[in-house]
């Protein structure tokens, strides 16, 4: 096993600050590693140590977390305004990258849990959306893809400020230059494009993001599909129609879900036709089955899923409203609609930005009365920006 034997009291330490952690609690584990809640033992403050595993793999990917949240924090985010989490340092202990964040509470699909899969009010919906957008607009503006946004990784701060939350783990995040994964995002959040195999950017943290709007209101996930063709087949149920064929085209994955029904040819001159483009239509579960070659499941049908219009309106109301609430908690809900459609829209070029969608009656508050128009994004004059650039701690006894 590539991780650190952690127990109460084993003492980290940054041997070029001299700065030691004080393991007090296991907060969480996984592929990558460990997270405790580590002492301070100067100021009795806690932080959250990732003490990731010795493996190269892992320490290259957590180099990059590093990279990125520096950049993120030091160049965009100075005065710890927008709802990202803050590194507090970082270094080599016994072989193992440890990086320290400040201390943070629960994460949302844990409040979501604990009230029993409910979903939240629509005023906390409305007040988590408007400061995750807070943090997408300076995670894109840095140029960075976050690739991993759940309600896992959002966490609620337990400090002075109320209700406030903040975007954590950077560790599958990229820079938009250098999208060099294919495999990204986890099932629920991930975006069509990424789905179908074709070049991403930043817009495919806003699916996610509309995922995450959606299953805070219901308390369970939007597209919560077993497989891709489950997850694809969901979100064309319940948008109402299937990617556009452009996007289709693109993707390298493609012909694993849907089959090709036609060709538009333009003509090159009266001896020549040229195929330029193809039109797709979505496999059905037999032929999804026969394709991938797997046993067909005689009897399992196509099975319809409700429309997103229908899921958020007809929605049991979470309390006992009082009349004159209830009209204004339906308006509410429409405009989430228009909101949520806006997002999880599939042609990732008309997809929301997150500053568009900061703009958004359901996100401002203004009255909803006819559907939304974003502004148009002003086309960003190139500034240079700092890279993201490789730090290099050193192990400090080497020193
Ligand atoms: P994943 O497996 O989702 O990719 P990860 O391996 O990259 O996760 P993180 O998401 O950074 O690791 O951390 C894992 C878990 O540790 C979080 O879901 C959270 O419960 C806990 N955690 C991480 N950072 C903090 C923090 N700053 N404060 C409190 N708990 C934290
Ligand atoms: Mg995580
Ligand atoms: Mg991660």
């Amino acid at each position: 096993n590539s991780d650190m034997i952690l127990y109460t009291n084993f003492v980290l330490v940054n041997f070029e600050t001299r700065q030691r952690y004080i393991v007090k609690d296991m907060l969480g584990q996984g592929t990558f590693g460990q997270v405790v809640k580590c002492s301070i033992p100067e100021t009795d403050h806690f932080v959250a140590v990732k003490v990731i595993k010795n493996q190269p793999a892992y320490y290259r990917q957590g180099m990059a977390e590093v990279s990125i949240l520096s950049l993120l924090n030091n160049n965009f985010d100075l005065g710890d305004n927008h709802h990202i989490v803050r590194m507090l340092d970082y270094f080599i202990f016994r072989n193992h990258l440890c990086i320290a964040f400040e201390m943070l509470g629960p994460n949302l699909f844990e409040l979501i849990k604990l009230n029993n899969y409910k979903g939240l009010s629509l005023n906390i919906v409305q007040m988590f959306s408007k400061q995750i957008l807070h943090a997408l607009v300076v995670i894109k503006d840095a140029g960075i893809i976050h690739c991993d946004l759940k309600p896992e990784n959002i966490l609620i701060s337990t400090s002075v400020k109320p209700a406030e939350i903040k975007v954590i783990d950077f560790g599958s995040a990229c820079m938009e230059k250098q999208t060099i994964y294919s495999y990204i995002q986890s099932r629920y959040y991930r975006s069509p494009e990424v789905l179908l195999g074709c070049s991403y950017t930043t817009a495919i943290d806003m699916w996610s993001f509309g995922c995450i709007v959606a299953e805070l209101f219901l308390g369970l996930p939007l597209f919560p599909g077993a497989s891709e063709f489950d997850i694809l087949r969901r979100m064309i149920d319940t948008l109402g129609g299937q990617p556009p064929d452009e996007l289709l085209r693109l993707g390298s994955n493609t012909n694993r879900f849907f089959k090709r029904i036609g060709s538009i040819y333009s003509m090159e001159n009266d001896a020549m036709c040229k195929r330029i483009s193809n039109t797709y239509q979505f496999l059905t579960e037999e032929e999804y089955e026969a394709r991938e070659s797997k046993k067909p499941v005689i009897g399992k049908h196509y099975y319809n899923f409700v429309k997103l219009e229908d899921i958020i309106t007809n929605y049991p109301y979470k309390k006992n409203l009082p009349e004159e609430e209830i009209s204004k908690e339906n308006r509410t809900r429409l405009a989430l609609v228009d909101f949520l459609r806006g997002l999880v829209q599939f042609d990732p070029e008309k997809r929301w930005s997150p500053l568009q969608a900061s703009f958004h009656p359901f996100v401002t508050g203004e009255p909803f009365l006819c559907p939304y128009r974003p502004p148009q994004e002003v086309p960003q004059i190139p500034v240079i920006r700092a890279v993201a650039v490789n730090h290099n701690p050193v192990e400090g006894h080497w020193l």
